[in-house]
């Protein structure tokens, strides 16, 4: 057993070796260029910021190449015959995809939550808000409705920048449950209102298409900050805005 072990490991380090082979160039001076082998043997590591949801990053590296010959890859693993008419452009139209999916880690709340001064302190409620997320576990499709509500406090924004901010913050690998807490805590930073609530019923495609096979469960996440954290009135308030807005015909 501790011979096949080893055996791999030996293989692995072997392909790591290749790799940077592949990669290493060579300098004006006829050098190795070590910055070049540098970065390959980084790129075998995955790095935590880019696998969690930093919701402020400046910047997502735009490797569309790179990301089109991963699905290439992908596909000729699978068996499909990548020259068919049906999939010559496969590869660029699913990179175009993921890098849709992934503009979320670029969002910075304070540009979309344009505020408005304002005397109103009573309950707001943005309802039936349409989203799509992908599941960070299985890169499946979920989505549904999201209802937010808040209290100002001095502080009011246009309706339409909930659901900018919503679909901003959806737009990336992340679970249901910490994605209305990352759009509760960018709306308390910037708006700084008494209190907000933001609750999400989605369907997930990893729940429906594979696994136990139910395309009929949804999921309901709800988070409070703030006001709806101590008074069950305002949530109460909420549940029953979300209901009239269902009603809303015009
Ligand atoms: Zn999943």
């Amino acid at each position: 057993m501790g011979n096949g072990k080893s055996l791999g490991a030996g293989r692995n380090l072997q392909g790591i070796k290749q790799k940077r082979k592949e990669v290493s160039v060579r300098n004006g001076n006829g050098n190795q260029d070590l910055s070049a082998v540098a970065t390959l043997e980084g790129r075998l590591e995955v790095f935590p910021e880019e696998i969690l949801p930093v919701v402020h990053r400046e910047t997502a590296a735009p490797h569309s190449d790179r990301l089109a010959e991963i699905v290439k890859l992908l596909l000729v693993e699978l068996g499909v015959d990548v020259a068919n008419q049906h999939f010559r452009e496969t590869p660029e139209r699913v990179a175009r995809f993921y890098r849709e999916f992934a503009g979320g880690f670029c969002v910075r709340p304070e540009t979309i939550l344009k505020t408005f001064r304002s005397e109103a302190r009573e309950l707001v409620v943005v309802s039936g808000i349409d989203f799509f997320s992908l599941c960070p576990h299985h890169l499946l499709v979920y989505g549904g409705r999201i209802h937010f509500g808040y209290i100002p406090n001095g502080q009011i924004v246009g309706v339409s920048k909930i659901p900018r901010l919503v679909h901003a913050l959806a737009a990336r690998p992340i679970i249901q449950e910490e994605l209305v807490s990352s759009i509760a805590d960018a709306f308390m930073s910037v708006v700084k209102p008494s209190g907000c609530i933001v609750k999400a019923i989605g369907k997930h495609d990893c729940v429906a298409v594979r696994g136990v096979h139910c395309p009929a469960v949804s999921m309901t996440t709800v988070t409070k900050r703030g006001i709806f954290e101590q008074e069950r009135l305002h949530v109460e308030e909420f549940d029953r805005a979300i209901t009239e807005g269902q009603r809303c015909v015009r």
